[in-house]
């Protein structure tokens, strides 16, 4: 039974590295395709449910478009810059707070949170 519980937050482990270590807010897929580089016989059900359980205790995120869902393993206060040419999302960390504070100023709303989605072309896309 240890055993089996050890093996399991091994492999949640695993999959939590491997969200961390890349910034392309990657999909399942991805995950996966990455996760049995390090543990060949993992399935595609196992890394869905380890991501759920990551996202449920608040050790990444998940993120939907139009298309999929991707997952952040950036967990701060941050927003994204989504490509609108290869769909890849960028994080954007440094919206000026004081716009929002102007704002909430001049309408007398109190701004509990924000969430800023900004869309484009990314420069590789530019580039290419
Ligand atoms: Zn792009
Ligand atoms: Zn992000």
């Amino acid at each position: 039974m240890e055993a089996i519980k050890q093996r399991y937050s091994k492999q949640r482990e695993t999959i939590l590295e491997v969200v961390q270590s890349t910034l392309v807010h990657p999909n399942a897929d991805w995950i996966y395709k990455e996760t049995r580089k390090r543990i060949p016989n993992i399935s595609l059900g196992t890394v869905y449910r380890n991501l759920n359980q990551l996202v449920e205790t608040g050790r990444i995120i998940k993120l939907k478009d139009e298309s999929m869902v991707r997952y952040d393993g950036n967990i701060g206060h941050h927003d994204h810059f989504r490509c609108a040419v290869c769909g890849k999302w960028y994080d954007v960390e440094m919206i000026d707070q004081a716009i929002i504070k102007s704002f909430a100023e001049k309408h007398d709303f109190q701004v509990e949170s924000f969430h800023l989605e900004l869309e484009g072309t990314c420069k590789s896309c530019l580039n290419s």
